[in-house]
């Protein structure tokens, strides 16, 4: 008895959360998460909430892709389900420029691995039947490397991230989906942190596929609810022609929860996990917000609001290397160039959580997800402004706020 340990109840602090991602989520997804009642998954309404909520992701994505619904858990759970179409042997070319497309690269080879490629390297199977082509952090993935890659390889599946959260930077995918319909290749797109953030449709890209997106970043739930996916026809042949290896990830079977089978609408509830009615009431109410704002709207404010944020940092000596608009990626002046964790470190002590790179080289991220407004850019900038000042920065917090003052009203002006 003597060892058992019942800690105090937990308790997390608000924290401005300003790094690449999680946004903080709406207080109206949070209301319709705690109010939801007790209901199992198949009570009426948590069924009914399931097929809207599909019917509205259909609009998100801007598809009219029957299999488009939600996966249980975070982006790379999003990410399983889109991949499980892989087998092993199968040929891939995967593009990466950055952390995350960087590990979708290394389940993409997990998955295509046989059992020699695994136990070779069970954490990082290096199957020769996928071709890694590795674009330099804060680059973007241009025609110029898809072309030839596809054109040379001629692979089955190949694979892109629409924005690499990682390095800041947007792929190109028009260039990616026109060389995969150009080579007969299925284009598979991590699409996590540009749905909900960019105007664009899915079906104006059929190169590609398959999508996978996440809970946390433009969708803005992150009371752990679900990753959007979409699939098209061609990859649901794939999978109902060869299967996959997964229950939970199985894009057929999983659909089936969202009243979608056999390629159509179908009333929704037959059992084989159990939902959440809570998950279920907050990422309807995310995808409300979503809607109501408008696409296009969103996508404008997202511009107007990181140009703001890139023109302040770029006054205080910063150097920005990205060009998402949810998301900025800089290097420190020169004089602080090897300090980006710790000045990262002090302003996580104080709940302002920026982000440096997970991979090399160190830079620093400051998200603006659900901060769209003047006066939580003007926050942001202080905060950091104040950060790089402890650290010796010598910027001049007036002046920069008065330039951020002058961003606002000149283009309110010119509206
Ligand atoms: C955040 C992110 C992921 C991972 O999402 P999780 O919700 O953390 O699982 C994958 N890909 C990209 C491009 C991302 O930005």
């Amino acid at each position: 008895m003597s060892n058992i340990r019942i800690f105090p109840r937990l308790e997390i602090p608000e924290t401005l959360a300003a790094g690449p991602g999680p946004g903080n989520t709406d207080a109206r997804v949070l209301a319709s998460f705690a109010n939801a009642g007790l209901a199992d998954h198949m009570q009426a309404d948590v069924l009914r909430g399931m097929v809207e909520c599909k019917e509205m992701l259909r609009t998100v994505w801007g598809t009219r892709n029957v299999y488009t619904f939600g996966v249980g858990g975070t982006g790379f759970s999003g990410l399983d389900c889109l991949f499980s179409a892989i087998l092993p042997g199968d040929e891939v070319v995967a593009f990466t420029n950055g952390t995350f497309s960087g590990l979708d690269g290394l389940t993409i080879r997990m998955k295509a691995a046989s059992r020699e490629d695994l136990s070779a390297n069970p954490l990082d199977p290096r199957p020769a039947n996928v071709t890694m082509v590795v674009v330099p952090h804060g680059q973007s993935v241009t025609a110029e490397v898809i072309d030839p890659a596809l054109a040379d390889r001629k692979p089955k599946w190949a694979f892109m991230a629409h924005w690499e959260t990682g390095s800041g930077r947007i792929n190109d995918l028009r260039a990616f989906s026109d060389a995969c319909e150009r080579h007969g290749v299925l284009g598979l797109v991590d699409a996590v942190s540009s749905l909900g953030i960019e105007d664009f449709d899915i079906d104006d890209f059929p190169g590609v596929v398959g999508w996978a997106s996440c809970p946390q970043k433009g969708v803005l739930c992150l009371p752990l609810t679900y990753a959007p996916v979409s699939f098209t026809d061609r990859y649901i042949d794939e999978v109902k022609a060869n299967g996959c290896y997964s229950y939970v990830h199985h894009p057929l079977l999983e659909a089936r929860h969202w009243g979608i089978a056999d390629g159509k609408d179908v009333p929704a509830g037959s059992y084989h996990r159990t939902h959440s009615g809570y998950a279920v009431a907050a990422f309807h109410e995310a995808l409300r917000i979503n809607l109501q704002h408008g696409k296009a709207q969103k996508a404008r404010d997202y511009a107007h609001h990181e140009r703001a944020l890139r023109e302040a940092v770029s006054a205080m000596g910063c150097e920005v290397t990205s060009n998402m608009t949810s998301l900025v990626v800089l290097n420190l002046p020169p004089s602080l160039a090897g300090r980006e964790k710790e000045l990262v470190q002090a302003c996580r002590a104080r709940n302002f959580g920026i982000w440096p790179t997970l991979s090399e080289p160190v830079q620093v991220r400051i998200g603006i997800l659900n901060q769209l407004s003047e006066a939580a850019i003007t926050e942001i900038v202080t905060r950091f402004a104040a950060a790089m000042n402890e650290v010796g920065a010598g910027i001049n917090l007036a002046s920069v706020t008065e330039g951020l003052r002058g961003y606002y009203k000149k283009l309110m002006a010119a509206e």
